[in-house]
């Protein structure tokens, strides 16, 4: 089974005016001959300009979130079907300012993700523990059991990424030693192949939480992390180019 293709995602969260398609645009022209598919996900009232400005070059676009129906009367969300018509490619999910904001379980991220695929999205799927359950000793069963429970079956056969990103890391400049990363990659790798088998072998895991250029080289030769999910660095072109160029 081949070794999973690297995907270094920018997460702008709720950050971006139409000014700021420029850090975009800078980041599609400094990429070179990139080790990893790129992509960057801004909020949905940029997507369709990103994706056009990023149209043509190697960088893709992605959604932070979809519902589960492909349309309906649910005022202010937006559909996968909706993020691939205005030029995604990917769509964050079940990322954990959306499980502790939004109320989001497992079974409800299942079903975005469900949605994702019905709509040709790849799906990167969000897990990680809170620091109170690092420090109770939970936390590769806390985030196995995310892994079982918002992975459905249908991922079979489809592409798809899982982003380890510690709640307690996200934002916050603190990040996991690289053993304890190590530690937590080689357990979802272990399900992704209790789950799929050997495809689970060829799905990158990310690993997600205050990763900025100067940390970026060594998390990323971590064994099995497959990439990255960044959020505050990915908003300033040079600091997502500094960490796509450590792989
Ligand atoms: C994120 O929210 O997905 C994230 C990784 O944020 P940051 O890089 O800012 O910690």
């Amino acid at each position: 089974m081949t070794a999973p293709i690297p995907l270094i995602a920018g997460n702008w969260k709720m950050n971006g005016l139409a000014a700021a398609l420029g850090e975009a645009r800078a980041v599609a022209a400094g990429l070179g001959s990139a080790a990893a598919r790129v992509a960057l996900c801004p909020p949905a009232t940029l997507l369709e300009r990103m994706s056009s400005a990023l149209s043509g070059t190697a960088v893709l676009t992605g959604g932070q979130d979809c519902h589960a129906e492909a349309s309906g009367a649910f005022t202010g969300d937006v559909s996968a079907e909706m993020l691939a018509d205005a030029g995604a490619a990917l769509v964050i999910l079940g990322h954990s300012e959306r499980r502790a904001g939004h109320g989001e379980t497992d079974a409800i991220v299942a079903a975005k993700v469900r949605a994702a695929l019905r709509g040709g999205l790849e799906p990167i799927i969000c897990v990680g523990e809170t620091l109170e359950e690092r420090k109770a000793g939970w936390a590769l069963a806390v985030v196995t059991g995310q892994v079982r429970g918002s992975l459905p079956a249908e991922l079979a056969g489809k592409d798809f990424a899982v982003a380890y990103e510690p709640v307690w890391a996200i934002g916050s400049g603190l990040t996991p030693s690289l053993a304890e990363i190590e530690e937590m990659h080689t357990a979802i790798r272990a399900a992704l192949l209790e789950l799929f088998g050997d495809e689970g072998a060829a799905r990158p895991i990310l690993y997600g939480g205050s990763v900025k250029p100067a940390n970026a080289a060594e998390i990323l030769k971590v064994k099995d992390v497959g990439g990255a999910l960044v959020g505050g660095a990915s908003l300033k072109a040079a600091d997502f180019l500094g960490i796509v160029g450590a792989l």
